[in-house]
């Protein structure tokens, strides 16, 4: 998919862990060539099979407050127990080559973000269709101990009271329907007047 923009937008995705934001965003992303995903630093540990530099950057926790000391992040917080954040440098290295570039992350985050960057930021949050069928996929992931599955649950909660902060909303029950929402809302962005510099014509 080619999005026609002169203005690059910062997309914010959030939603619960464990609702396939993952799986929702990244063939979106590896389709369209103006899309970019924002690669965080965390202070969590690789799961097996990531690739530090690919899903994050996995840092200690003395390299995460030197960062927040430097100020070279747009927003962290503190997500199931570990630290999180994204770097001014990563964001304006996408919007500085006319690209977009993707933040899945949290609603703490997800809330700086918009502080940090108002308009220019097309904000998505991702719904499960119900709350058994967000313990099921957390469970069917298979990745997480069933303290930490109670902690996302938990902080599921917690996030939905921000949902208001949100553009958009996707419900994703059906992914293929979820991902055709997903393009359709980019699509649209991609139309809006203020995002070409002049009129085509
Ligand atoms: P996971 O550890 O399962 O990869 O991610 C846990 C949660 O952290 C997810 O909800 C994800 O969206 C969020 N997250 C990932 N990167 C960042 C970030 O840079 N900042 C914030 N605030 N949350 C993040």
């Amino acid at each position: 998919m080619e999005l026609n923009i002169a203005h690059p937008y910062v997309l914010l995705i959030s939603g619960p862990s464990g609702v396939g934001k993952g799986t929702l965003v990244q063939p979106t992303v590896l389709d369209c060539p103006q899309l970019g995903f924002s690669v965080s630093c965390t202070t969590r540990d690789p799961r097996e099979g990531e690739v530090d530099g690919r899903e994050y950057h996995f840092i200690s926790d003395a390299e995460f407050t030197q960062q927040v000391d430097q100020g070279a992040f747009v927003e962290w917080a503190h997500v199931h127990g570990r630290r999180y954040g994204t770097r001014h440098a990563d964001v304006e290295a996408f919007l500085a080559s006319g690209r977009i570039p993707v933040l899945d992350i949290d609603v703490q985050g997800g809330v700086q973000v918009l502080d940090y960057y108002g308009d220019r930021v097309v904000s998505v949050f991702v719904f499960p269709p119900s709350w058994e069928e967000l313990e099921r996929r957390l469970r069917k992931r298979g990745t997480e101990s069933d303290e930490s599955i109670a902690l996302r649950l938990e902080n599921a909660h917690d996030e939905l009271t921000q949902v208001h902060h949100y553009g958009y909303y996707i419900v994703n029950d059906d992914s293929e329907l979820a991902r055709a929402q997903l393009g359709a809302i980019l699509v649209a962005e991609g139309l809006r007047r203020d995002r070409w510099i002049d009129p085509p014509l």
